[in-house]
């Protein structure tokens, strides 16, 4: 798509802009109100301008912007505090992106069978139609073909096997391997969830033979499943080593965390790692905000709540358009449709009737609605995208 700004062309932005957003919608220059079911990718958790984090960052706006990792950052150790006493971890490292979040938990990883005596266990083995970011280690590390096209030979120390096979996992493993790592709801990939049986199953191969489990709960955490990790439905029995996390847990400010066990991160001293702008004050005291909405327990019922009744609503509209609609699928706030025609669209035909909606590998609509949004807005997305899949039956049917 042709574009004359000056804006790197490695995104196609369409003709609406916005401006402002309140709750659950955005707004352009014109006051045009649009619903917003996509929420910056699973980031607007809390919906836009929640007055909490508002006053979170223009609290810490008036303090101390930032401070240099050689010093201790107050509000860093107290939201590090939080997520221990919350999760299986013991150990955070803030990051600035969920991307580098992935990076130091596959450096945790590696270093964590080096210094247990194995600098030879360095392999991460990585599932098919996964999404970690997009840093040179990231894209080897998910694998996608088309996001590694001209850049180069592919970075060594990656296997990547079929997503949801035990088996071929079990294949993959030798003793040159560290660690597995995995989403345990793909988002990017297709709106795919792994069921907790699975879960446990990789737990334990991995106890079996001494690998560390990594989850990239970048989209799937902060709350997006009903839980505030989607791996604690599996209660205790599918904790990982590792965990990278971001989008939702800075509520749209920038910012991620690689959480680990103690054991994990025994290697991660001084010098080992560091980044300028991880885990400074304004990130943390936002970030420490959005925990707090995060783990209420209010809003957790709300995302169970209203993820069964949307569920149960996509479940409707498949019955009313199979011509449109092949699949309802994923987890808590996390849902997809797989369509029989074209998923981009199909999103932009929803745009064009004031809904956002994501769209996510293997021809599926991504919702990834604010966890805040309420059955009428429910109701008025699914209003809207009954008259869309009715405009979109007659399209071509989606091939490959
Ligand atoms: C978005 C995403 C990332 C990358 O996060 P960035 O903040 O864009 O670097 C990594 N993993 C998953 C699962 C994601 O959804």
């Amino acid at each position: 798509m042709p574009q004359n700004d000056n804006i790197y062309n490695c995104y196609a932005p369409p003709a609406e802009e916005f401006v402002r957003g309140e709750g659950v919608y955005l707004y352009t220059q014109s006051d045009d109100k649009y619903l917003d079911f996509v929420a910056g990718i699973a980031v607007n958790g809390l919906g836009h301008n929640h007055p909490a984090l508002v006053g979170a960052l223009t609290e810490q706006a008036g303090k101390l912007w930032h401070l240099s990792n050689m010093f201790k950052v107050q509000e860093g150790v107290a939201l590090a505090e939080k997520y221990c006493a919350a999760t299986f971890a013991d150990k955070v490292f803030f990051t600035n992106s969920g991307a580098e979040a992935v990076e130091c938990a596959m450096k945790t990883a590696r270093r964590c069978q080096f210094v247990e005596g194995h600098p030879e266990r360095y392999e991460i083995i990585t599932c098919k139609g996964a999404f970690h970011g997009r840093t040179f280690a990231t894209i080897n590390a998910g694998g996608n073909p088309k996001y590694l096209e001209g850049f180069g030979p592919a970075l060594p120390g990656f296997i990547n096997v079929e997503f949801g096979n035990l088996d071929a996992i079990k294949e993959a493993i030798s003793d040159k391997t560290a660690a597995i790592l995995m989403e345990p709801v793909q988002g990017e990939g297709g709106v795919r969830a792994l069921p907790v049986q699975f879960l446990k199953d990789v737990r334990a191969l991995c106890d079996e033979h001494g690998l560390l489990l990594i989850y990239d709960e970048v989209q799937s955490g902060a709350g997006r499943t009903g839980k505030l990790f989607a791996h604690q439905w599996a209660d205790g029995g599918a904790d990982p080593d590792v965990m990278a996390v971001a989008k939702g847990m800075g509520g749209g400010f920038p910012m991620g965390a690689c959480l680990a066990t103690a054991r994990a991160a025994e290697g991660m001293i001084v010098g080992t790692h560091g980044s300028t702008y991880g885990g400074g004050p304004l990130a943390m005291a936002v970030a420490s905000a959005a925990f707090d909405e995060l783990t209420n327990p209010d809003l957790m019922a709300n995302v169970n709540k209203m993820a069964n009744f949307m569920t149960q609503q996509f479940e409707r509209l498949k019955q009313d358009h199979p011509e449109v609609v092949e699949d309802v699928r994923g987890k808590g706030l996390l849902i997809g449709m797989k369509l029989k025609k074209k998923a981009l669209d199909v999103r932009n035909l929803a745009r064009a009737n004031k809904l956002l909606v994501g769209n996510a590998g293997d021809n599926v609509l991504r919702m990834a609605p604010p966890l805040i949004i309420s059955e009428d807005n429910v109701r008025d997305a699914v209003a809207i995208l009954d008259k869309v899949f009715t405009e979109a039956k007659d399209m071509d049917d989606f091939e490959g």
